[in-house]
Protein backbone atom coordinates (compact mmCIF):
# COMPACT_ATOMS: atom_id res chain seq x y z
CA UNK A 1 0.00 0.00 0.00
CA UNK A 2 1.32 3.06 -1.19
CA UNK A 3 1.57 6.25 1.08
CA UNK A 4 -0.90 7.76 -0.16
CA UNK A 5 -3.49 5.41 -0.86
CA UNK A 6 -2.83 5.10 3.34
CA UNK A 7 -3.77 8.63 3.83
CA UNK A 8 -6.84 8.44 2.03
CA UNK A 9 -7.81 5.59 3.91
CA UNK A 10 -6.97 6.84 7.15
CA UNK A 11 -9.00 10.55 6.16
CA UNK A 12 -12.55 8.45 5.45
CA UNK A 13 -11.94 6.67 8.35
CA UNK A 14 -11.60 9.98 10.11
CA UNK A 15 -15.32 11.35 7.91
CA UNK A 16 -16.63 8.42 8.63
CA UNK A 17 -16.31 8.41 12.45
CA UNK A 18 -17.23 12.13 12.65
CA UNK A 19 -20.18 11.52 10.91
CA UNK A 20 -21.27 8.98 13.11
CA UNK A 21 -21.00 11.03 16.00
CA UNK A 22 -22.95 13.90 14.27
CA UNK A 23 -25.69 11.51 14.19
CA UNK A 24 -25.36 10.31 17.73
CA UNK A 25 -25.78 14.09 19.11
CA UNK A 26 -29.39 13.73 19.13
CA UNK A 27 -30.94 11.16 21.79
CA UNK A 28 -32.60 8.44 20.42
CA UNK A 29 -36.29 7.94 21.53
CA UNK A 30 -36.38 4.95 23.86
CA UNK A 31 -37.99 2.02 22.49
CA UNK A 32 -41.64 1.72 24.08
CA UNK A 33 -41.44 -2.03 25.34
CA UNK A 34 -44.59 -3.17 27.29
CA UNK A 35 -43.75 -4.13 30.26
CA UNK A 36 -42.40 -8.05 30.89
CA UNK A 37 -42.30 -8.15 34.71
CA UNK A 38 -41.11 -11.63 35.67
CA UNK A 39 -43.67 -13.83 36.74
CA UNK A 40 -42.04 -15.97 39.12
CA UNK A 41 -43.37 -15.33 42.98
CA UNK A 42 -41.21 -16.48 45.79
CA UNK A 43 -42.58 -16.24 49.21
CA UNK A 44 -40.34 -14.61 51.75
CA UNK A 45 -41.10 -15.20 55.24
CA UNK A 46 -42.09 -12.23 57.64
CA UNK A 47 -38.77 -13.30 60.24
CA UNK A 48 -35.71 -14.96 59.27
CA UNK A 49 -34.14 -17.05 62.24
CA UNK A 50 -30.26 -17.97 61.91
CA UNK A 51 -29.17 -21.08 60.68
CA UNK A 52 -26.84 -22.76 62.94
CA UNK A 53 -25.78 -26.85 63.52
CA UNK A 54 -28.26 -27.26 60.20
CA UNK A 55 -31.14 -25.60 61.83
CA UNK A 56 -33.03 -22.29 61.88
CA UNK A 57 -33.22 -20.55 65.49
CA UNK A 58 -34.01 -17.74 66.79
CA UNK A 59 -31.78 -15.07 67.60
CA UNK A 60 -30.35 -14.95 71.05
CA UNK A 61 -30.06 -11.42 70.51
CA UNK A 62 -33.88 -11.30 70.42
CA UNK A 63 -32.99 -8.89 68.44
CA UNK A 64 -34.09 -8.06 64.19
CA UNK A 65 -34.30 -5.58 62.04
CA UNK A 66 -35.63 -5.06 58.92
CA UNK A 67 -35.20 -5.79 55.18
CA UNK A 68 -36.48 -3.71 52.35
CA UNK A 69 -36.85 -4.02 48.80
CA UNK A 70 -35.05 -1.20 47.67
CA UNK A 71 -37.09 -0.70 44.48
CA UNK A 72 -40.13 -0.32 46.48
CA UNK A 73 -39.17 0.44 50.07
CA UNK A 74 -41.46 -2.20 51.02
CA UNK A 75 -40.46 -4.37 53.93
CA UNK A 76 -39.76 -7.72 53.24
CA UNK A 77 -38.80 -10.02 56.29
CA UNK A 78 -37.46 -9.56 59.44
CA UNK A 79 -33.91 -10.17 60.01
CA UNK A 80 -32.56 -11.58 63.03
CA UNK A 81 -29.00 -9.37 64.14
CA UNK A 82 -26.74 -11.48 65.49
CA UNK A 83 -25.27 -11.12 69.11
CA UNK A 84 -22.22 -12.81 70.87
CA UNK A 85 -23.86 -15.72 71.93
CA UNK A 86 -25.49 -16.60 68.53
CA UNK A 87 -21.76 -15.91 67.09
CA UNK A 88 -20.46 -18.43 70.27
CA UNK A 89 -23.20 -20.75 68.76
CA UNK A 90 -22.49 -20.63 65.00
CA UNK A 91 -18.79 -21.04 66.33
CA UNK A 92 -19.13 -23.73 68.29
CA UNK A 93 -21.64 -26.26 65.88
CA UNK A 94 -18.36 -25.48 63.33
CA UNK A 95 -15.82 -26.18 65.79
CA UNK A 96 -18.20 -29.57 66.60
CA UNK A 97 -18.73 -30.16 62.62
CA UNK A 98 -15.04 -30.03 61.83
CA UNK A 99 -13.72 -33.43 63.07
CA UNK A 100 -16.28 -35.51 61.08
CA UNK A 101 -16.11 -33.24 58.09
CA UNK A 102 -12.23 -32.85 57.65
CA UNK A 103 -12.08 -36.86 57.70
CA UNK A 104 -15.05 -36.89 55.38
CA UNK A 105 -13.58 -38.72 51.78
CA UNK A 106 -13.19 -36.14 49.68
CA UNK A 107 -15.63 -38.32 47.13
CA UNK A 108 -18.00 -37.84 49.55
CA UNK A 109 -17.80 -34.14 50.48
CA UNK A 110 -17.73 -33.61 46.43
CA UNK A 111 -20.71 -35.48 46.08
CA UNK A 112 -22.69 -32.76 48.49
CA UNK A 113 -21.17 -30.00 46.63
CA UNK A 114 -22.68 -31.63 43.23
CA UNK A 115 -26.12 -31.76 44.70
CA UNK A 116 -26.10 -28.73 45.63
CA UNK A 117 -24.61 -27.02 42.71
CA UNK A 118 -27.70 -29.04 40.80
CA UNK A 119 -30.47 -27.98 43.41
CA UNK A 120 -29.30 -24.55 42.83
CA UNK A 121 -30.06 -24.72 39.17
CA UNK A 122 -33.40 -26.15 40.22
CA UNK A 123 -34.33 -23.72 42.02
CA UNK A 124 -32.60 -21.20 39.99
CA UNK A 125 -35.30 -18.97 39.09
CA UNK A 126 -36.67 -18.26 42.52
CA UNK A 127 -32.99 -17.20 43.86
CA UNK A 128 -32.83 -14.49 40.59
CA UNK A 129 -36.46 -13.39 42.08
CA UNK A 130 -35.45 -13.01 45.37
CA UNK A 131 -32.01 -11.99 45.01
CA UNK A 132 -33.50 -8.89 42.20
CA UNK A 133 -35.95 -8.16 45.58
CA UNK A 134 -33.88 -7.83 47.89
CA UNK A 135 -31.05 -6.01 46.76
CA UNK A 136 -32.68 -4.28 43.59
CA UNK A 137 -30.05 -5.42 41.06
CA UNK A 138 -32.06 -5.84 37.12
CA UNK A 139 -33.19 -10.12 37.26
CA UNK A 140 -31.93 -10.33 33.61
CA UNK A 141 -28.66 -9.82 35.80
CA UNK A 142 -29.62 -12.17 38.86
CA UNK A 143 -30.86 -14.88 35.98
CA UNK A 144 -28.10 -14.68 33.46
CA UNK A 145 -24.54 -14.14 35.35
CA UNK A 146 -25.18 -14.43 39.46
CA UNK A 147 -27.12 -17.38 40.05
CA UNK A 148 -25.34 -19.48 36.80
CA UNK A 149 -22.07 -18.30 38.30
CA UNK A 150 -22.99 -19.21 42.21
CA UNK A 151 -24.10 -23.09 40.51
CA UNK A 152 -20.63 -22.87 38.34
CA UNK A 153 -18.41 -22.16 41.83
CA UNK A 154 -20.14 -24.81 43.43
CA UNK A 155 -19.58 -27.58 40.27
CA UNK A 156 -16.10 -26.51 39.82
CA UNK A 157 -15.06 -26.79 43.50
CA UNK A 158 -17.17 -30.26 43.59
CA UNK A 159 -14.58 -31.36 41.32
CA UNK A 160 -11.14 -30.19 43.62
CA UNK A 161 -12.33 -32.28 46.65
CA UNK A 162 -10.27 -35.66 45.75
CA UNK A 163 -7.57 -33.73 43.90
CA UNK A 164 -6.63 -31.33 46.10
CA UNK A 165 -2.60 -33.40 46.47
CA UNK A 166 -2.47 -32.53 42.25
CA UNK A 167 -3.33 -28.87 43.04
CA UNK A 168 -0.47 -29.12 45.82
CA UNK A 169 1.66 -31.21 44.10
CA UNK A 170 4.15 -32.78 47.03
CA UNK A 171 2.10 -31.95 50.02
CA UNK A 172 -0.34 -33.29 52.11
CA UNK A 173 -2.85 -29.80 51.86
CA UNK A 174 -4.94 -30.15 55.32
CA UNK A 175 -7.77 -27.86 55.79
CA UNK A 176 -7.63 -24.92 57.67
CA UNK A 177 -10.13 -25.31 60.52
CA UNK A 178 -13.37 -23.44 61.11
CA UNK A 179 -13.29 -19.95 58.37
CA UNK A 180 -15.26 -16.83 59.60
CA UNK A 181 -16.35 -15.32 56.25
CA UNK A 182 -17.84 -11.63 56.11
CA UNK A 183 -19.62 -10.80 52.96
CA UNK A 184 -20.85 -7.57 51.14
CA UNK A 185 -24.22 -6.88 49.15
CA UNK A 186 -23.66 -6.23 45.84
CA UNK A 187 -23.14 -9.92 44.80
CA UNK A 188 -25.12 -11.56 47.68
CA UNK A 189 -25.13 -15.32 47.02
CA UNK A 190 -22.44 -14.90 44.32
CA UNK A 191 -19.68 -13.93 47.19
CA UNK A 192 -21.79 -16.21 49.82
CA UNK A 193 -20.60 -19.41 47.13
CA UNK A 194 -17.01 -17.46 46.63
CA UNK A 195 -16.85 -18.05 50.38
CA UNK A 196 -18.23 -21.55 50.84
CA UNK A 197 -17.12 -23.76 48.00
CA UNK A 198 -13.41 -23.52 47.83
CA UNK A 199 -13.72 -23.38 52.49
CA UNK A 200 -15.90 -27.04 52.12
CA UNK A 201 -14.06 -28.76 48.96
CA UNK A 202 -10.89 -28.46 51.24
CA UNK A 203 -12.69 -29.65 54.41
CA UNK A 204 -13.06 -27.09 56.59
CA UNK A 205 -16.58 -25.67 58.47
CA UNK A 206 -17.90 -22.43 58.00
CA UNK A 207 -19.68 -19.51 59.67
CA UNK A 208 -21.04 -17.23 57.29
CA UNK A 209 -21.85 -13.48 57.82
CA UNK A 210 -24.46 -11.89 55.10
CA UNK A 211 -24.71 -8.14 54.56
CA UNK A 212 -27.12 -6.42 56.30
CA UNK A 213 -29.31 -5.74 53.41
CA UNK A 214 -29.09 -8.46 51.58
CA UNK A 215 -29.51 -11.63 54.20
CA UNK A 216 -32.28 -13.50 51.71
CA UNK A 217 -30.51 -15.40 49.47
CA UNK A 218 -27.88 -16.84 52.15
CA UNK A 219 -30.98 -17.95 54.18
CA UNK A 220 -32.35 -19.55 51.23
CA UNK A 221 -29.33 -21.24 50.65
CA UNK A 222 -29.40 -22.70 53.81
CA UNK A 223 -32.67 -24.55 53.37
CA UNK A 224 -31.03 -25.92 49.75
CA UNK A 225 -27.93 -27.28 52.79
CA UNK A 226 -30.96 -28.73 54.31
CA UNK A 227 -31.94 -30.33 51.55
CA UNK A 228 -29.23 -32.27 50.52
CA UNK A 229 -28.34 -33.11 54.36
CA UNK A 230 -25.17 -31.25 54.30
CA UNK A 231 -23.98 -32.97 58.17
CA UNK A 232 -25.10 -29.80 60.88
CA UNK A 233 -22.61 -27.16 61.51
CA UNK A 234 -20.69 -27.63 58.50
CA UNK A 235 -22.28 -24.12 57.04
CA UNK A 236 -23.45 -22.22 59.90
CA UNK A 237 -25.38 -18.59 58.32
CA UNK A 238 -25.41 -15.70 61.58
CA UNK A 239 -27.12 -12.50 59.80
CA UNK A 240 -26.42 -9.08 61.50
CA UNK A 241 -24.79 -6.12 60.63
CA UNK A 242 -21.02 -5.15 60.85
CA UNK A 243 -21.63 -5.19 65.30
CA UNK A 244 -21.96 -9.22 64.41
CA UNK A 245 -18.88 -9.11 61.76
CA UNK A 246 -16.33 -8.01 64.29
CA UNK A 247 -17.60 -10.33 66.76
CA UNK A 248 -16.80 -12.93 64.32
CA UNK A 249 -13.43 -11.88 63.40
CA UNK A 250 -12.93 -11.23 67.22
CA UNK A 251 -13.94 -14.94 67.93
CA UNK A 252 -11.07 -16.88 69.11
CA UNK A 253 -12.06 -20.09 68.46
CA UNK A 254 -11.85 -19.25 64.67
CA UNK A 255 -9.10 -20.04 62.40
CA UNK A 256 -9.12 -17.98 59.22
CA UNK A 257 -11.10 -15.10 58.72
CA UNK A 258 -12.19 -14.44 54.76
CA UNK A 259 -13.66 -10.87 54.23
CA UNK A 260 -14.80 -9.04 50.95
CA UNK A 261 -16.14 -5.80 51.22
CA UNK A 262 -14.82 -2.12 51.84
CA UNK A 263 -10.83 -1.25 52.19
CA UNK A 264 -11.96 0.90 55.63
CA UNK A 265 -13.74 -2.44 56.83
CA UNK A 266 -10.96 -4.63 55.64
CA UNK A 267 -7.94 -2.60 57.22
CA UNK A 268 -9.73 -2.90 60.71
CA UNK A 269 -10.59 -6.77 60.27
CA UNK A 270 -6.14 -6.76 59.73
CA UNK A 271 -5.44 -4.74 62.76
CA UNK A 272 -8.23 -7.15 64.55
CA UNK A 273 -6.31 -10.14 63.78
CA UNK A 274 -2.56 -9.06 63.80
CA UNK A 275 -1.24 -10.75 66.55
CA UNK A 276 -3.84 -13.70 66.28
CA UNK A 277 -2.93 -17.16 64.92
CA UNK A 278 -5.79 -16.34 62.54
CA UNK A 279 -5.57 -16.82 59.04
CA UNK A 280 -6.94 -13.93 56.50
CA UNK A 281 -7.61 -12.56 52.84
CA UNK A 282 -9.23 -9.85 52.04
CA UNK A 283 -11.13 -8.54 48.66
CA UNK A 284 -11.81 -4.89 49.30
CA UNK A 285 -12.59 -1.91 47.07
CA UNK A 286 -11.53 -0.72 43.60
CA UNK A 287 -11.30 2.09 41.24
CA UNK A 288 -10.32 0.21 38.29
CA UNK A 289 -9.12 1.80 34.90
CA UNK A 290 -10.84 0.98 31.82
CA UNK A 291 -8.00 2.04 29.26
CA UNK A 292 -9.48 2.57 25.58
CA UNK A 293 -6.37 3.28 22.80
CA UNK A 294 -7.20 5.07 19.51
CA UNK A 295 -6.96 2.12 17.44
CA UNK A 296 -9.93 0.33 19.77
CA UNK A 297 -13.11 -1.10 17.76
CA UNK A 298 -14.73 1.67 19.44
CA UNK A 299 -18.38 0.60 19.33
CA UNK A 300 -17.15 -2.87 21.09
CA UNK A 301 -15.03 -0.28 23.35
CA UNK A 302 -18.75 1.48 24.52
CA UNK A 303 -20.29 -1.65 25.29
CA UNK A 304 -17.32 -3.01 27.65
CA UNK A 305 -17.40 0.42 28.84
CA UNK A 306 -21.16 0.28 29.75
CA UNK A 307 -20.35 -3.45 31.15
CA UNK A 308 -17.60 -1.89 33.29
CA UNK A 309 -19.56 0.68 35.22
CA UNK A 310 -22.96 0.03 34.96
CA UNK A 311 -23.65 -3.08 35.16
CA UNK A 312 -25.18 -4.02 38.63
CA UNK A 313 -25.92 -0.50 39.01
CA UNK A 314 -21.70 -0.40 39.37
CA UNK A 315 -22.67 -1.97 42.57
CA UNK A 316 -19.16 -3.74 41.67
CA UNK A 317 -15.74 -3.89 43.49
CA UNK A 318 -13.88 -4.21 40.02
CA UNK A 319 -15.97 -1.87 37.91
CA UNK A 320 -14.69 0.35 35.66
CA UNK A 321 -15.06 3.05 37.03
CA UNK A 322 -12.49 5.15 35.78
CA UNK A 323 -12.25 5.32 31.84
CA UNK A 324 -8.59 6.30 30.65
CA UNK A 325 -9.41 7.63 26.30
CA UNK A 326 -7.13 8.39 24.30
CA UNK A 327 -7.00 12.25 24.16
CA UNK A 328 -7.75 12.12 20.01
CA UNK A 329 -11.04 9.68 20.41
CA UNK A 330 -12.05 11.75 23.76
CA UNK A 331 -15.16 13.52 22.58
CA UNK A 332 -16.21 10.95 19.88
CA UNK A 333 -16.13 8.31 22.97
CA UNK A 334 -18.70 11.16 25.36
CA UNK A 335 -21.01 11.44 22.20
CA UNK A 336 -20.91 7.85 21.82
CA UNK A 337 -21.59 7.05 25.53
CA UNK A 338 -24.08 9.92 25.83
CA UNK A 339 -26.45 8.36 23.04
CA UNK A 340 -25.81 4.59 24.54
CA UNK A 341 -27.08 5.58 27.94
CA UNK A 342 -29.95 6.84 26.43
CA UNK A 343 -30.70 3.70 25.45
CA UNK A 344 -30.22 2.34 28.85
CA UNK A 345 -33.75 1.84 30.93
CA UNK A 346 -33.64 2.47 34.40
CA UNK A 347 -36.79 0.99 36.30
CA UNK A 348 -38.11 -2.01 38.14
CA UNK A 349 -35.26 -4.53 38.25
CA UNK A 350 -38.16 -7.23 38.04
CA UNK A 351 -38.75 -6.05 34.71
CA UNK A 352 -36.98 -8.28 31.75
CA UNK A 353 -36.25 -5.17 29.90
CA UNK A 354 -34.36 -3.50 32.81
CA UNK A 355 -30.87 -2.50 32.24
CA UNK A 356 -30.52 -0.83 35.58
CA UNK A 357 -31.83 -1.57 38.53
CA UNK A 358 -32.49 0.15 42.50
CA UNK A 359 -29.76 1.39 44.54
CA UNK A 360 -28.62 -1.39 47.32
CA UNK A 361 -30.21 1.58 50.07
CA UNK A 362 -30.90 4.96 50.94
CA UNK A 363 -27.55 4.77 52.24
CA UNK A 364 -25.51 3.84 49.59
CA UNK A 365 -27.47 6.48 47.51
CA UNK A 366 -27.24 9.01 49.34
CA UNK A 367 -22.79 8.30 48.84
CA UNK A 368 -23.63 8.65 45.81
CA UNK A 369 -25.13 11.63 45.52
CA UNK A 370 -22.62 13.38 48.07
CA UNK A 371 -19.67 12.75 45.56
CA UNK A 372 -22.54 13.94 42.37
CA UNK A 373 -21.69 16.98 44.48
CA UNK A 374 -18.34 16.62 45.21
CA UNK A 375 -17.81 16.46 41.26
CA UNK A 376 -19.36 19.37 40.53
CA UNK A 377 -17.89 21.25 43.20
CA UNK A 378 -14.25 20.60 42.74
CA UNK A 379 -14.87 21.61 38.75
CA UNK A 380 -15.77 18.36 36.88
CA UNK A 381 -18.76 18.44 34.47
CA UNK A 382 -21.60 16.01 34.69
CA UNK A 383 -23.27 14.88 32.00
CA UNK A 384 -26.57 13.63 33.09
CA UNK A 385 -28.87 11.77 30.45
CA UNK A 386 -32.85 12.65 30.95
CA UNK A 387 -35.02 9.72 30.71
CA UNK A 388 -38.61 8.98 31.54
CA UNK A 389 -39.72 9.12 34.68
CA UNK A 390 -38.35 7.16 37.73
CA UNK A 391 -40.75 5.55 39.83
CA UNK A 392 -41.85 7.67 42.99
CA UNK A 393 -40.78 5.26 45.63
CA UNK A 394 -37.27 3.27 45.59
CA UNK A 395 -33.25 4.33 45.49
CA UNK A 396 -32.78 5.61 41.66
CA UNK A 397 -29.52 6.83 40.34
CA UNK A 398 -29.63 7.38 35.93
CA UNK A 399 -25.91 6.05 34.75
CA UNK A 400 -23.94 9.68 34.09
CA UNK A 401 -20.64 10.47 33.89
CA UNK A 402 -17.97 13.60 34.52
CA UNK A 403 -15.82 14.99 31.93
CA UNK A 404 -13.18 17.75 32.37
CA UNK A 405 -11.86 15.49 35.49
CA UNK A 406 -7.94 15.90 36.95
CA UNK A 407 -6.77 13.43 38.38
CA UNK A 408 -6.46 14.90 41.63
CA UNK A 409 -10.27 15.45 42.00
CA UNK A 410 -12.28 13.54 44.92
CA UNK A 411 -14.00 11.62 42.12
CA UNK A 412 -10.92 10.42 40.11
CA UNK A 413 -9.64 8.81 43.07
CA UNK A 414 -12.52 7.39 45.67
CA UNK A 415 -14.43 4.55 44.96
CA UNK A 416 -18.26 5.66 44.42
CA UNK A 417 -19.48 2.58 44.04
CA UNK A 418 -22.57 3.91 41.79
CA UNK A 419 -23.73 3.90 38.40
CA UNK A 420 -21.08 7.05 38.01
CA UNK A 421 -18.32 6.91 35.11
CA UNK A 422 -15.10 9.43 35.11
CA UNK A 423 -12.90 9.76 32.50
CA UNK A 424 -9.63 11.25 32.03
CA UNK A 425 -7.66 11.72 29.23
CA UNK A 426 -3.73 10.57 27.98
CA UNK A 427 -1.52 11.00 25.50
CA UNK A 428 0.75 7.90 25.07
CA UNK A 429 0.91 4.39 26.51
CA UNK A 430 3.19 5.08 28.94
CA UNK A 431 0.72 7.90 30.42
CA UNK A 432 -2.07 6.10 30.50
CA UNK A 433 0.14 3.08 32.31
CA UNK A 434 0.94 6.14 34.80
CA UNK A 435 -2.64 7.30 35.25
CA UNK A 436 -3.86 3.90 35.40
CA UNK A 437 -1.70 2.86 39.00
CA UNK A 438 -1.63 6.07 40.27
CA UNK A 439 -4.19 4.76 43.03
CA UNK A 440 -3.79 3.09 46.16
CA UNK A 441 -6.16 0.14 45.29
CA UNK A 442 -5.37 -2.26 42.45
CA UNK A 443 -8.33 -4.62 42.10
CA UNK A 444 -8.96 -4.73 37.75
CA UNK A 445 -8.60 -2.91 34.71
CA UNK A 446 -9.03 -3.30 31.07
CA UNK A 447 -7.28 -2.08 28.46
CA UNK A 448 -8.97 -2.07 24.55
CA UNK A 449 -6.78 -1.93 21.83
CA UNK A 450 -6.60 -3.83 18.50
CA UNK A 451 -2.79 -4.17 18.58
CA UNK A 452 -1.77 -7.07 20.57
CA UNK A 453 1.75 -6.29 21.48
CA UNK A 454 0.50 -3.23 23.14
CA UNK A 455 -2.63 -5.15 24.96
CA UNK A 456 0.34 -7.28 26.47
CA UNK A 457 2.79 -3.89 27.27
CA UNK A 458 0.35 -2.38 29.01
CA UNK A 459 -1.37 -5.08 30.84
CA UNK A 460 2.01 -6.40 32.15
CA UNK A 461 2.44 -2.79 33.47
CA UNK A 462 -0.60 -2.18 35.25
CA UNK A 463 -0.81 -2.61 39.19
CA UNK A 464 -4.07 -4.95 38.98
CA UNK A 465 -5.24 -8.46 40.06
CA UNK A 466 -7.44 -8.96 36.74
CA UNK A 467 -6.77 -7.23 33.15
CA UNK A 468 -9.28 -7.72 31.04
CA UNK A 469 -8.53 -7.36 27.34
CA UNK A 470 -10.98 -5.69 24.40
CA UNK A 471 -13.39 -7.07 27.29
CA UNK A 472 -14.40 -6.11 30.68
CA UNK A 473 -16.18 -8.10 33.83
CA UNK A 474 -16.21 -11.70 32.79
CA UNK A 475 -15.65 -14.10 35.72
CA UNK A 476 -14.79 -17.87 36.01
CA UNK A 477 -14.92 -20.48 38.62
CA UNK A 478 -11.71 -21.54 37.26
CA UNK A 479 -9.99 -18.19 37.13
CA UNK A 480 -8.56 -16.15 40.40
CA UNK A 481 -9.73 -13.25 41.36
CA UNK A 482 -8.29 -10.17 43.47
CA UNK A 483 -6.24 -7.46 44.51
CA UNK A 484 -3.28 -5.60 44.53
CA UNK A 485 -1.76 -2.65 47.50
CA UNK A 486 -4.98 -1.58 48.80
CA UNK A 487 -7.37 -3.56 47.23
CA UNK A 488 -6.27 -6.51 49.66
CA UNK A 489 -4.48 -9.95 48.99
CA UNK A 490 -5.80 -13.85 48.62
CA UNK A 491 -6.97 -15.01 45.84
CA UNK A 492 -10.57 -16.56 45.13
CA UNK A 493 -11.83 -19.38 42.09
CA UNK A 494 -9.58 -21.51 40.98
CA UNK A 495 -6.40 -23.52 41.81
CA UNK A 496 -4.87 -20.24 43.87
CA UNK A 497 -8.08 -19.71 45.59
CA UNK A 498 -7.98 -23.21 47.61
CA UNK A 499 -4.45 -21.86 49.22
CA UNK A 500 -6.38 -19.85 51.22
CA UNK A 501 -8.37 -23.10 52.68
CA UNK A 502 -5.29 -25.46 53.26
CA UNK A 503 -2.58 -26.02 55.24
CA UNK A 504 0.65 -27.51 53.78
P1 LIG B 1 -18.61 -3.00 54.08
O1 LIG B 1 -17.15 -3.12 54.31
O2 LIG B 1 -19.33 -1.88 54.71
O3 LIG B 1 -19.35 -4.32 54.56
C1 LIG B 1 -18.99 -5.60 54.12
C2 LIG B 1 -19.39 -6.60 55.17
O4 LIG B 1 -18.62 -6.39 56.34
C3 LIG B 1 -20.85 -6.54 55.59
O5 LIG B 1 -21.30 -7.85 55.81
C4 LIG B 1 -20.78 -5.78 56.90
O6 LIG B 1 -21.84 -6.06 57.78
C5 LIG B 1 -19.48 -6.28 57.47
N1 LIG B 1 -18.82 -5.40 58.43
C6 LIG B 1 -18.98 -4.06 58.58
N2 LIG B 1 -18.18 -3.61 59.58
C7 LIG B 1 -17.51 -4.69 60.05
C8 LIG B 1 -16.53 -4.88 61.07
N3 LIG B 1 -16.05 -3.86 61.80
N4 LIG B 1 -16.04 -6.12 61.28
C9 LIG B 1 -16.47 -7.15 60.54
N5 LIG B 1 -17.41 -7.05 59.57
C10 LIG B 1 -17.91 -5.82 59.33
O7 LIG B 1 -18.79 -3.02 52.51
P2 LIG B 1 -20.14 -2.95 51.70
O8 LIG B 1 -20.57 -1.55 51.69
O9 LIG B 1 -21.10 -4.01 52.17
O10 LIG B 1 -19.64 -3.44 50.26
C11 LIG B 1 -19.10 -2.59 49.37
C12 LIG B 1 -17.60 -2.72 49.37
O11 LIG B 1 -17.19 -4.06 49.12
C13 LIG B 1 -16.98 -1.92 48.25
O12 LIG B 1 -15.87 -1.22 48.74
C14 LIG B 1 -16.56 -2.97 47.24
O13 LIG B 1 -15.51 -2.59 46.42
C15 LIG B 1 -16.19 -4.11 48.12
N6 LIG B 1 -16.25 -5.38 47.39
C16 LIG B 1 -15.07 -6.00 47.07
C17 LIG B 1 -15.08 -7.19 46.35
C18 LIG B 1 -13.80 -7.87 45.97
O14 LIG B 1 -13.85 -9.03 45.55
N7 LIG B 1 -12.66 -7.24 46.10
C19 LIG B 1 -16.29 -7.77 45.99
C20 LIG B 1 -17.47 -7.13 46.33
C21 LIG B 1 -17.44 -5.93 47.05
Amino acid sequence: MTHDHHDDTAASLQYDASAVSATMRTAPALIDYSPAPETARTPVSESCGLFINGTFVAPRSRRRFETINPATEERLSLIADGGAADVDAAVSAARAALRRWSRTRPEERAKYLFRLARRIQERARELAVLETMDGGKPIRESRDVDIPLVAQHFFHHAGWCDKLRYAFAGADPRPVGVCGQIIPWNFPLLMAAWKLAPALACGNTCVLKPAETTSLTALRLAEILQEIELPPGVVNIVTGAGETGRMLVEHPDVDKIAFTGSTEVGKRIAAACAGTRKRLTLELGGKSANIIFEDAAIDQAIEGIVQGIWFNQGHVCCAGSRLLVQESIADDVAVRLRHRLASLRVGDPLDKNTDVGAINSAAQLATIRRYLEIGRAEGARLEEIPGPPLPERGYWCRPCFFTDVDPSHTIAREEIFGPVLTILTFRTPSEAVERANNTPYGLAAGVWSDKGARIFDVARKLEAGVVWCNTYNQFDAASPFGGYKESGFGREGGMAGLRAYVTL
